[in-house]
C-alpha cells in the first residue's frame, strides 16, 4: 500500500500537505491546487482509506496514515527541486515541473542518497521545509562524510569531488578539462590571494566563485 498508492491519491495528499502548511486546506483549494481532477468519489476514497478527514467547514485534514504518505511524497518532491536547482543549475521557476516527475520515480533508497549528496538540506528552493529522512537523523548522530563547497575546506585538507553546481557552465567545463571532475580527490593548498587546489600532480588556481561551486565529500576530522 505505502509504495503503490495511485498517482491521483498521491497528488491529492501532496496538495493537502502543502495547503495545510498555510492553513488553507479547504476542499475547494485542494481541487484548485492538485493537478488531477478532484472528484467527490476521489475524496470519498481517501476518506474511506483513512488518509484524510473532511470537517463540517469543508476543511481537509491529513490523518496519521495520510500524513505519513504525504510526508514521503513532499520529501521526494522538495529534494528533487534542490537537486535540479543546485546540481543541474536550473532556475527555481523551471524546477517545479521536473520535480513533479521525479517525485514519482525516486525510490526510497535513492531519495536518501540524494539527500546525503546534497548535505541533508532543510529547505527547498522555495524555502519550504523538507521533511527529514532516516539519513538526516543518522547524519546528526554519526560522523559521516558530508558535502561542502571547496572553499569551506581547511588549507591542507583533501576531499573527493562530489559535483559542480552547473550555473557557471563554461567555467566548470574548463575544470573538467583541467582534470577536476566528480570522484577525483583534490587538496586545498592555499586560500589567499587565490584558491589553489592540487589535483594529482597539478596545482590549479581557482577564482573564489569557482571554488564555491565545486562540492566535495569532506571526511570530518576524528
Ligand atoms: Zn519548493
Ligand atoms: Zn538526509
Amino acid at each position: 500500500m505505502v509504495d503503490r498508492i495511485s498517482e491521483e491519491i498521491a497528488e491529492v495528499l501532496e496538495a493537502v500537505w502543502t495547503l495545510e502548511e498555510e492553513d488553507t486546506a479547504t476542499i475547494r483549494n485542494v481541487a484548485d491546487n492538485a493537478p488531477v481532477e478532484v472528484s467527490k468519489d476521489l475524496i470519498a476514497r481517501l476518506s474511506s482509506e483513512g488518509l484524510i478527514m473532511v470537517d463540517e467547514q469543508e476543511h481537509v485534514h491529513l490523518l496519521p496514515k495520510g500524513r505519513l504518505l504525504a510526508e514521503k511524497i513532499i520529501r521526494r518532491h522538495r529534494l528533487a527541486e534542490r537537486l535540479i536547482c543546485d546540481v543541474l543549475g536550473a532556475r527555481v521557476e523551471d524546477s517545479e515541473a521536473a520535480a513533479c516527475e521525479y517525485e514519482h520515480v525516486l525510490a526510497e533508497g535513492i531519495t536518501n542518497s540524494i539527500c546525503t549528496l546534497l548535505g541533508h538540506p532543510r529547505f527547498c528552493p522555495h524555502n519550504k521545509p523538507i521533511p527529514e529522512g532516516d539519513c538526516c537523523r543518522s547524519a546528526r548522530d554519526e560522523v559521516e562524510p558530508i558535502v561542502v563547497s571547496c572553499d569551506q575546506l581547511r588549507v591542507g585538507e583533501s576531499a573527493r569531488v562530489a559535483y559542480f553546481s552547473a550555473r557557471e557552465h563554461s567555467r566548470l567545463l574548463k575544470l573538467s578539462a583541467l582534470g577536476i571532475s566528480p570522484g577525483i580527490t583534490i587538496k586545498l593548498i592555499q586560500k589567499w590571494p587565490a584558491y589553489v587546489v592540487q589535483c594529482e600532480e597539478t596545482e590549479i588556481a581557482l577564482e573564489p566563485e569557482v571554488a564555491h561551486n565545486i562540492y566535495v565529500w569532506r571526511t570530518p576530522a576524528e
